[in-house]
């Protein structure tokens, strides 16, 4: 079978990505002519998407009837379309609802979190979101529940339920039934990170938590009505996220597009200009409540992420950052919970933060990462080689040299610190 490559604007013969080219038939006459879709499946396992998902969007695209679920797998657009209207529609589909809005890689998984379609990414880790309006997206989400997300949650559920068993809490804890069925059907989407907190530790951000998610359990049960109302179009993004520092639009995703264009936002992009709208509104970054914060990211299913602590070490301090990192030190250890990764990816947004927008700050290094140490937000293994080389990941190379040399005599101090340890040992 004649295989393309999924992205036809790529024409490498040796892109990883390919599919069997679309094979269609037209049938029949008259009123009841018909273009059979003979090899769907294979083009949709292809794309890991449904087939349901591919023959709407044609009906849609096309205007015309389809079937979506035949027994027979015979898949039919209802009239004569030819194959490369067809081929180009898919093309349509894949950029819409496959491909990584960032790096335009094709392995995403569908994720549904809160009415959006999120498409997070296996190649670069960004999550992006799918435009709400294309009538497909409204099939999307009303065929939900039947779709892959089920093993996962269920996983999760079994899991986070033998969580709450060893710690001894019941399973009301996040207002959860021990029903199986009930717990797929009716709680809302948000649930996962909810459990997760519930089955956690102990700490005080989380029982801060934990009290909260009871509250809008019982209140509510659901999203908030102004969350369902926020523009989350493409041009409503972009268009916030003009009005952020600089540093922080670096670290969105509409000047990373490769090929140039500022069609695709990020999650992470949204996150960022929602946490500098509520310090706005409230008149300032401190005002706005870690748990709120924190609430927000699970919101938009990204709490665990690494590149959401970027964006709070970008957005959640102002000039009085030193005095300000013990007291998001609870939400920041619960978000990072040890991890190198988030570790790096958390002192790349505070290279930004005193290396772009807040260079008076840069005397203040060695205090910051004092801190952040102090708090154990960062490890000595992580800060060690840090401050020791300059990278170019986060901000320009002049930038990152500078910041590391303020760091100098927090370096030091770790040194002196560790040898005084190795004296004491002997
Ligand atoms: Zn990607």
């Amino acid at each position: 079978m004649a295989t393309v490559n999924i992205r036809r604007d790529v024409t490498d013969p040796f892109y990883r990505y390919k599919m069997e080219r679309l094979q269609s038939k037209i049938e029949g006459k008259g009123n009841g002519i018909k273009t059979v879709v003979a090899n769907l499946p294979s083009v949709a396992q292809s794309l890991a998407r449904p087939p349901a998902y591919i023959i709407k969007y044609f009906g849609f695209e096309l205007g015309a009837q389809t079937n979506t679920n035949p027994k027979d797998d015979r898949w039919i657009i209802n009239g004569a379309h030819q194959a490369d209207k067809l081929q180009e529609s898919l093309d349509g589909f894949f950029s819409r609802f496959v491909l990584c809005k960032d790096c335009k890689n094709p392995e995403t998984v569908v994720n549904i979190k809160d009415g959006r379609i999120l498409l997070d990414c296996k190649a670069c880790g960004q999550i992006t979101t799918v435009e709400i309006r294309h009538k497909l997206s409204s099939f999307v989400l009303k065929t939900e529940p039947k779709g892959g997300k089920k093993g996962k949650k269920e996983k999760m559920s079994r899991r986070d339920r033998a969580k709450l068993e060893a710690s001894g809490e019941n399973g009301s804890v996040a207002g959860t039934s021990p029903n199986d069925s009930n717990e797929e059907q009716d709680l809302p989407d948000d649930d996962d990170a909810e459990h997760e907190i519930a089955a956690g530790s102990d700490d005080e951000f989380t029982k801060q938590i934990n009290e909260d998610a009871k509250h809008i359990e019982t209140t509510n049960g659901g999203p908030k009505a102004d969350e369902w109302q926020m523009d989350t179009s493409a041009e409503a993004v972009a268009a916030r996220a003009k009005n952020l520092p600089s540093d922080l639009q670096r670290s969105l995703a509409l000047d990373d597009d490769e090929d140039g264009e500022a069609n695709g936002h990020s999650i992470y992009d949204e996150f960022g200009v929602w946490i500098d709208e509520q310090a706005k509104e409230k008149g300032g970054v401190s005002k706005i409540d870690d748990v709120e914060i924190y609430k927000k990211s699970a919101d938009l299913g990204i709490e665990a992420k690494y590149k959401t602590l970027t964006v709070l070490a970008q957005t959640i301090f102002d000039d009085e950052i030193v005095a300000q990192i013990p007291k998001r030190a609870g939400m920041l250890n619960k978000m990072i919970s040890g991890q190198e990764k988030h570790q790096k990816a958390f002192l790349g947004g505070i290279e930004r933060f005193v290396g772009n927008d807040h260079k008076d700050l840069i005397t203040k290094v060695p205090q910051i990462l004092m801190t952040l140490y102090q708090e154990d937000i960062i490890t000595e293994e992580i800060a060690k080689p840090w401050c020791g080389k300059a990278s170019k990941k986060y901000v320009d190379i002049k930038t990152s040299r500078n910041v590391r040399q303020a760091a100098e005599p927090f370096a030091k101090w770790l040194e002196e610190a560790e040898s005084d340890e190795d004296s004491d040992d002997e």
